[in-house]
């Protein structure tokens, strides 16, 4: 908070920092108005803090939404990037790109894909799978009309067909028409798969591929069941239908695995991952395990995708995950954290309903019948010096840097039980 914390972050001169609180207005008329921002401005960082204009420091248990996995300013990644600029950072796929060859050996090595096509975000990742599994339809099923199944409560991104696909009329009001040839069902529920099957099957239409993420994020913290994933799994070996699994915000490490199916105990068809993938370095990819040859030569493209500031970014994240035995540290720290919200949650049984997760993903979820929204749990923490993000109204979801200590959980989680008692309840 003073000059001693700033000399913490040797990157960062203490001159360089500005002191004051930031005023918004000019940022406000400027920037198109998407974001409900919170009031602050977030200048630089290190390992799990950040730090706001006025100096004031905060544990960082957002991870820029779960993305920043080897925390701020990490050493590693500082090399890499500086390295690869000052190198090569972008020449689009016209030519070959050995680091992008690279991370592509790196991910088949670490997965159950065969292949790999690189974009830049979560929804182009998720686009590419959804085109991957039409002309899958429409050349080997024979499809004229397929039908793509996700869940209720997903969340797949913000283009028009990945917004079509999220389960949730929130992000879907206003923007009709949608993409035709999505149908929704309820998650973890495999009767309702069944039925939907069913009831598409009718005419030109059938349902060509399911898609649905492993564990749901922005739709409030909530794991998959396994018994539900394998028998999705064993529908679609039986019928032809792809399973596309949206591991862009669980994929590489954070549930204490590289994936998130492994905690399912199945292999999807295609995955996609983005968000944790670079460390915070925009990246996305769509992996393939069966039926990598659908898309030829001019199918897909992305003019960013897999460059070599990305990639090598990536690399590193990957090799740092391999190297420092950060899956258990993933394991530990989401125990420990889950064991100290389970207490508190056990303090305050009229407030808070369940904590769930895996690894670093979890969810501190409220008690729907009473006077209290995630986002003003979120304030108080901020309040306190600890950021974390609703994921919806009742939902607190703490998805830290993967790279966190012992200390810091038990800081965070002392931070929440005081923010408890600030709300006076
Ligand atoms: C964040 C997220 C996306 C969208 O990723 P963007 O990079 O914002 O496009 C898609 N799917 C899931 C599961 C996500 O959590």
């Amino acid at each position: 908070m003073t000059t001693e914390t700033l000399v913490e972050n040797p990157a960062i001169p203490v001159e360089s920092v500005m002191l004051t609180p930031y005023d918004p207005t000019e940022f406000d008329t400027n920037v198109m108005g998407t974001y409900g921002r919170f009031p602050i401005a977030l200048e630089r960082g290190a390992g799990c803090c950040v730090w706001d204009t006025s100096g004031r420091e905060y544990l960082d248990f957002v991870a820029g939404i779960a993305t920043c996995t080897l925390g701020h300013a990490h050493p590693a990644l500082i090399e890499t990037v500086t390295q690869q600029i000052q190198t090569l950072h972008h020449v689009s796929n016209l030519y070959y790109i050995p680091v992008q060859g690279e991370l592509a050996k790196w991910l088949v090595e670490h997965s159950c894909a065969e292949r790999v096509f690189f974009c830049n975000s979560g929804a182009e990742a998720n686009e590419g799978a959804i085109k991957l599994a039409r002309k899958y339809a429409h050349t080997v099923l024979e499809i004229d009309k397929p039908v793509i199944l996700t869940a209720q409560a997903s969340f797949h991104g913000r283009t028009l067909a990945t917004i079509t696909a999220t389960g949730q009329p929130k992000y879907q009001k206003h923007f009709d028409p949608l993409v035709p040839g999505f149908c929704y069902v309820p998650y973890n529920d495999i009767q309702a798969v069944e039925n939907a099957i069913a009831e598409i099957d009718e005419g030109d239409q059938r349902v060509a591929a399911i898609m649905m993420e492993p564990f749901q994020g922005e739709g409030g913290v909530r794991p998959g069941d396994r018994e539900y994933f394998q028998r999705l799994r064993k529908i679609c070996d039986e019928t032809g239908i792809l399973l596309i699994m949206d591991e862009v915000q669980v994929g590489m490490g954070r549930t204490g695995t590289y994936w998130g199916y492994e905690n399912l105990g199945i292999e999807p068809d295609i995955f996609t991952s983005a968000k944790g993938l670079a460390g915070g370095i925009p990246i996305g990819a769509m992996m393939c395990k069966k039926f990598c040859d659908v898309f030829s030569p001019g199918d897909h493209a992305s003019t960013f995708g897999g460059n070599p500031l990305a990639c090598a970014a990536a690399l590193t994240v990957a090799k740092t995950l391999a190297g420092e035995a950060i899956l258990q540290n993933v394991q530990e720290r989401g125990e420990q954290l889950r064991t100290r919200l389970r207490a508190i949650a056990a303090k305050y049984p009229h407030v808070v309903a369940e904590v769930r997760g895996w690894g670093l993903i979890n969810g501190m979820e409220l008690l729907a019948d009473i006077d209290l929204t995630s986002v003003e749990v979120v304030k108080a923490a901020m309040d306190l010096g600890l950021l974390l993000v609703p994921a919806g109204p009742k939902v607190i979801r703490f998805v830290p840097p993967l790279i966190v200590s012992a200390q810091e959980i038990e800081r965070a989680a002392q931070v929440v039980e005081e923010a408890m008692a600030a709300l006076a309840i």
